[in-house]
């Protein structure tokens, strides 16, 4: 019965994160994963996210039954005002819904088989290149066309916004495009506000239906408010769309599997249909989400004292992968690496695409037991004061050979 199940390719990330774990190189560095890590190398667990799971430990009302199918309201609530703003005109015309999924993911895959089954969209739009995951959500998800918008200028280093513009001009009626909200991934380049306005005209003219994936609001500025401006600028515009949450990078609750879904909506008397329709996605999935990190976000979303602790976490965060961005660059460059590092510092969130080619990655990996993806995409949070100067004398090796 299970004979002929063809050996699928592993997934480079967690691959080459095994690689980094089974090395017994003292020297070694892991720049693969997308998590946070403090100058020691270490997992963080986000003060704040501390002092709630005691406050819920302590409190005998918590217990273990199911939640709802569609999730914690008072967490959905909460998610919904941190990306839109809680005074938002779509929240106050009760246009936003939130519904708990299962991380950025969990999200993703819900939205992909919400608008495949109920709204009968089957063709969707990636930039080039995107996360590793989004493509295979969707195909899973039921869409028989999942295709990619240009994205990257790989000569400049920069958003080909030309190239982006164009391919969505020319994208069918009925498309889905993937848009990330903040911190793209894996280029760590966004458009510019300027720029934002230019593909929010495409959107509207082609009534393309809009997916805002942010899975790093507040990571990548240290400012949450900042990071969702691309989204609500296209709510300001009157835009329709489905944003997937994800909480795990910016509450370092990863494996929690805590995100949520906003939808917006122009007409609210649709919401009842499409909440409906939701609940049997949900239900035929995971039935009913997790309530841990629902209640650890919704606890510190909703207290003011707790909110101000994690602005300080988040801002810990991205002041250390700034520094640690400004660190490599500033080697690299008294290295006299060849070629131009600037982009190490104008990019932003976790990731740095360093525009490494595979060989080079080959060579790092190999010669000196640095593990990034085969793309030149490197975690900048695996760096700190001790590693870092060791990565950039091993790149500007990589590109001298
Ligand atoms: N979208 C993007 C662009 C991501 O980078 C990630 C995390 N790597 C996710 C979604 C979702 O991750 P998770 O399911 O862990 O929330």
């Amino acid at each position: 019965l299970f004979t002929g199940i063809e050996v699928a390719a592993p997934i480079e990330v967690f691959h080459m994160n095994k690689l980094y774990l089974d090395s017994t190189d003292p020297n070694k560095v892991n720049l693969t994963i997308g998590a946070y890590r403090t100058e020691e190398a270490k997992p963080w667990v986000l003060p704040v996210v501390r002092e709630a799971e005691k406050k819920l430990a302590a409190d005998d009302s918590q217990n273990h039954e199911y939640l709802p199918v569609l999730g914690f309201e008072p967490f959905c609530k909460a998610a919904v005002s941190l990306v839109l703003g809680a005074d938002n005109a779509a929240i106050k015309e009760g246009r936003a819904i939130g519904v708990q999924c299962l991380s950025g993911t969990g999200s993703l895959r819900a939205a992909a088989e919400f608008l495949g089954r109920v709204l009968n969209y089957k063709t969707a739009y990636m930039s080039k290149p995107t996360w590793g995951n989004h493509n295979l959500i969707f195909q899973n998800g039921g869409f028989t066309t999942v295709s990619a918008y240009r994205y990257w200028d790989a000569a400049s280093r920069t958003v080909d916004i030309d190239g982006l513009l164009a391919d969505l001009e020319a994208v069918p009626l009925k498309s889905v495009v993937v848009l990330h909200g903040c911190a793209h991934n894996p280029t760590g380049m966004d458009p510019t506000q300027a720029q934002w306005k230019a593909i929010c005209e495409v959107v509207k003219k082609k009534q393309l239906m809009t997916l805002f994936d942010i899975a790093y609001q507040g990571f990548a500025s240290g400012d949450p408010d900042q990071d969702a401006w691309a989204i609500r600028y296209f709510v300001s515009q009157g835009v329709e769309m489905i944003i997937a949450q994800s909480f795990a990078k910016n509450f370092g609750l990863y494996n929690e599997r805590i995100g949520n879904l906003t939808i917006v909506v122009n007409d609210p008397s649709v919401l009842a249909g499409l909440q409906s329709q939701m609940s049997l996605i949900i239900r035929a999935n995971w039935s009913n989400p997790p309530s841990h990190g629902a209640k650890i976000v919704h606890m510190v979303l909703t207290d003011p004292t707790m909110k101000q602790d994690w602005f300080d976490a988040i801002k810990t965060m991205s002041s250390r992968i700034k520094d640690m961005r400004a660190k490599l660059r500033a080697k690299l460059e008294e290295l006299k690496t060849p070629g131009n590092w600037e982009h190490v510092t104008k990019q932003i969130g976790m990731f740095s695409y360093t525009g490494l080619t595979p060989e080079q990655v080959d060579y790092l990996v190999k010669k000196h037991k640095v593990f990034l993806l085969k793309d030149g995409r490197i975690s900048v949070c695996g760096l700190n004061s001790k590693n870092v100067d060791y990565v950039a004398i091993a790149i500007d090796d990589a590109v001298k050979n």
